[in-house]
């Protein structure tokens, strides 16, 4: 378990100001170099994220303020420690992006007084022999940068299943699960314990039985790694098209290679989450074109910016909220901004018209019928063929009929729709229990949503994090799904789970769920039907 650092000492300083400053800028020189050679070897979205923590260890502004602590008389570590939490202090003020940057400081400032001591930064420990690692949660780079080799789990107190540490984990396939309340108190260090991240279970010092079915079930799911790429399809030949999630161009190869039938859902706010103005429609048609043309005669399901909450753009979301995730966000924000939202479209159909791929769009957080109309109006006045909503907000559910009026197909969010449907912040650890799809409020959701587009023959997908977990994806295709999309790393476990069900065993388990009052009863349903 990484032990955080005791905070440094108030004490005055003792020696010399200008030697201890010198002292400093070595450590800070000395962190930036490693962070950023821990992102060249890392590489992808991990050097990205240490990058960015390099430079804030090279921050003149920073290392100036230090300088001046120390020259009044503090010693070298406070003066780290209370500059950058004056930075950070500062960041947070800004919002945003900014303010989601600032925890990243602690992990930087705590490396530069790790170095001063002499004692090795906290993060994760070293370990010549394999591990699962418990923490109260982890800095992106520890996260981004963990050792595959030796790492064979990772269980956080904190953070919620859709939390920055959840999605690199599952990105990089590491087993994970996040949010376990009480855990730090009630493991020791060198426990025996199994952790499933299918079911989020983690059992302290297990029987030899348990550690025996756990280890078959592991070899079970390593063997379907292996299985040959296939087509999603159900035992009766039932077609599922398994879809890819991705944030930028850069992440089609990988997708592909892992059996992507095209893309469900291209977060496209991913590649703007650090400008300050919007993006120029030259080069969004940039981004938008390479993504196409890597699917040359697939489908891709493109989403227009989803600012907001969770996912803040400085050029979308300037007003202070009481609570982001029920304001001016998704459609609502493009609304407010349409030209930002007109410049998206037309992107979009210059890199249509540039490619041969099936390009879809679609809105996130639509709520109803006269939203979805606006969206699909204007989608089509820049010459869109195939515009949809997103299936996020609890109402559009109810409303399902009339949205399929509207829709040319339907994208079921259920990360936002499980986190609206029970009020519970999807990025608050205290409330992660309620961050369930498996729980039939969300089934019966989605039930009605897969009704409405069988009735109206029009497409329904589901792109949130439910599609990934393959017991949940059999039952959602009995609730009526079409398509699922997901990480690409998920695509070899669902594949081989749908491949063992029917259309009508399927529906059977959807049945079954749709009747139990828990989620954990709705798993244990469709286990059993
Ligand atoms: C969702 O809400 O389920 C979804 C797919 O969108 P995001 O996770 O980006 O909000
Ligand atoms: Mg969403």
């Amino acid at each position: 378990m990484p032990e955080p650092l005791a905070p440094p000492s108030t004490e005055p300083l003792a020696g010399d100001a200008a030697e201890e400053t010198q002292r400093v800028q070595t450590a800070l020189a000395a962190v930036a170099a490693e962070l950023s050679e821990r992102g060249r070897t890392a590489g992808g979205e991990a050097q990205e994220v240490l990058e960015a923590a390099s430079l804030m260890a090279q921050d003149p502004a920073l290392a100036d303020d230090i300088a001046g602590r120390i020259g009044q008389g503090t010693n070298g570590e406070r003066a780290v420690h209370d500059a950058f939490d004056q930075f950070k202090t500062m960041l947070i003020a800004l919002g945003g992006y900014m303010a989601e940057r600032a925890t990243d400081l602690d992990d930087v400032s705590q490396r530069v007084v790790a170095r001063l001591r002499g004692v090795p930064a906290p993060g994760v420990p070293e370990s010549d022999v394999p591990f699962i690692l418990l923490a109260r949660d982890l800095a992106p780079a520890d996260t981004a940068t963990l050792d595959l080799e030796r790492t064979l789990a990772l269980v956080t107190q904190d953070g919620g299943p859709t939390s920055h540490t959840a999605i690199l984990a599952r990105s990089k396939s590491i087993t994970a699960v996040v949010g376990v309340e009480g855990l730090l108190a009630a493991v020791e260090d060198g426990t025996r314990v199994i952790v499933d991240a299918k079911t989020g279970l983690v059992a302290l010092d297990p029987t030899d039985a348990e550690v025996e079915a756990a280890t078959a079930e592991a070899e079970t799911r390593a063997a379907r790694a292996d299985a040959p790429i296939t087509d999603g399809a159900l035992a009766d030949g039932t077609k599922v098209p398994l879809l890819a999630n991705v944030g930028r161009p850069e992440d089609a190869a990988k997708a592909l290679e892992l059996g992507a039938e095209g893309v469900g859902l291209f977060r496209t706010e991913f590649l703007f989450l650090d400008a300050k103005e919007a993006p120029s429609v030259a080069s969004q048609t940039d981004s938008y074109t390479r993504m196409l043309q890597a699917f040359e005669g697939k489908k891709v399901v493109v989403r227009v910016l989803d600012a907001g909450a969770d996912k803040p753009l400085a050029f979308l979301n300037d007003a202070e909220e009481e609570n982001p995730a029920l304001g001016l966000r998704g459609i609502r924000a493009l609304r407010a901004s349409e030209q930002i939202l007109r410049d998206q479209l037309e992107a979009l159909a210059a890199a249509d018209a540039a490619t041969n791929a099936d390009l879809w769009v679609m809105a996130p957080m639509i709520a109803n019928q006269e939203e979805t109309e606006y969206f699909v109006a204007l989608g089509r006045e820049h010459g869109l063929k195939t515009v949809g909503a997103m299936a996020e907000v609890p109402s559009i559910a109810v409303l399902a009929d009339q949205v399929m009026e509207a829709a040319d197909f339907v994208s079921i969010g259920t990360n936002d729709l499980t986190q609206y449907t029970f009020a519970a912040d999807r990025m608050l650890g205290t409330v992660a229990s309620f961050q369930d799809p498996w729980h039939p409020a969300v089934l019966r959701l989605i039930q009605m949503l897969g009704e409405a587009g069988a009735a109206a023959g029009k497409p329904v997908g589901v792109c949130g994090e439910a599609a990934a977990d393959p017991a949940l994806a059999v039952v959602l295709v009995g609730l009526g799904v079409t398509t699922l999309s997901m990480s690409p790393a998920a695509f070899a476990d669902v594949r081989a789970e749908l491949l063992e069900h029917t259309l009508e065993q399927a529906k059977a388990k959807a049945a079954a769920s749709l009747t139990a009052t828990t989620a954990q009863g709705a798993r244990d349903a469709a286990a059993a039907a």
